[in-house]
């Protein structure tokens, strides 16, 4: 029944996919085919349902911005983290350095670059253990011991990634940022190349919306990061798209390059939806419109 309802979903969004391009500024993600399209639902009981190219992998990409918050509440707590990165929405694109140069400022939020770097650097660990913290906590999370990076992607924003490098220098040359640049820009690249299905968006979303009920040693309790992250995701998730998002859709999401929008309802559903093609803002052309006919067909808005 309902997975019906999610092919029909997909069915009627399929279209979309022609009015959006596969990231091609990351060279390694150019060559992803547009063409796929699939979801997962997972309710809070643990079923669940899929449709299309479910198990399809791609790289996280931004998603992962989640992960590291997480990970890095949990290291440091919530008055140094947001004495670090801020809690606010902006209205400029993920990859800005603008207002940190004009004004001196700390990133607006974890889910723009500028943010998510420092969130990185703040991840306890030298390069390595943060990384493997990070994919350790995102197999746990979605449950599936098989999760790997993808070393072409990886290695690919490595070697083009000059805005994400200008944007670490620029931070640190004003003191916002600490520690080893270039090993910092590692450590997110990486994190952004882990290669996930909807179904694996799907479960971390579970795991948010069930508050987080894991044995997590750290300074923040799991329902209070729970709500941090789910707020945030809310009012900054899909950029600079956040506020008309919330309006159409009203559900927590956060996308990513890669094409991925994982979203969570609190108590009651995680979803994960793929499709490559982008709008302008970087997030899922298709993606938004099967969450928008989601939300109304199953009556998951939030608000
Ligand atoms: N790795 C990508 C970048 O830093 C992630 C951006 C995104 O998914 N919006 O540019």
């Amino acid at each position: 029944m309902l997975e019906k309802k999610l092919e029909n979903i997909i069915k009627k969004n399929r279209h979309l996919i022609k009015e959006g391009h596969v990231a091609d500024y990351i060279p390694a993600l150019s060559k992803v085919d547009p063409n796929y399209i699939g979801i997962s639902i997972s309710d809070i009981d643990g079923n669940i349902y899929k449709a299309g190219d479910y198990n399809t992998k791609f790289t996280i990409q931004s998603i992962s911005k989640i992960i590291g918050l997480m990970l890095a509440l949990k290291d440091n707590g919530e008055d140094y983290y947001f004495s670090k990165v801020g809690c606010e929405p902006t209205d400029e694109p993920f990859n800005t350095l603008y207002k940190m140069d004009l004004k001196n400022q700390k990133p607006a939020n974890p889910m723009i670059n500028s943010g998510a770097i420092i969130t990185t650097s703040l991840i306890k660990g030298n390069k390595e253990e943060k990384f493997n913290r990070i994919i350790e906590f995102i197999r746990l999370i979605a449950e599936n011991p098989g999760i790997t990076y993808n070393e072409e992607v990886y290695l690919s924003e490595k070697y083009t990634g000059d805005k994400n490098r200008a944007i670490a220098y620029l931070m640190k040359s004003k003191g916002l940022l600490e520690g080893e640049v270039e090993d910092i820009l590692d450590t997110y690249f990486k994190q952004c190349s882990i290669e996930v299905t909807a179904v694996d968006l799907a479960k971390i979303g579970l795991f948010i919306a069930r508050r987080c009920p894991l044995d997590l040693e750290g300074r923040i309790e799991n329902e209070r990061m729970a709500a941090i992250v789910t707020a945030i995701m809310t009012t900054c998730g899909m950029y600079d798209f956040s506020g008309q998002y919330a309006a159409t859709v009203g559900i927590p999401s956060k996308s990513g390059v890669g094409g991925g929008i994982l979203a969570t309802i609190p108590n009651k559903l995680g979803i994960g939806v793929f499709s490559p093609a982008l709008d302008k803002f970087g997030n899922s052309i298709a993606g938004y419109g099967i969450m928008k006919d989601l939300s109304r067909e199953l009556n998951l808005n939030i608000f």
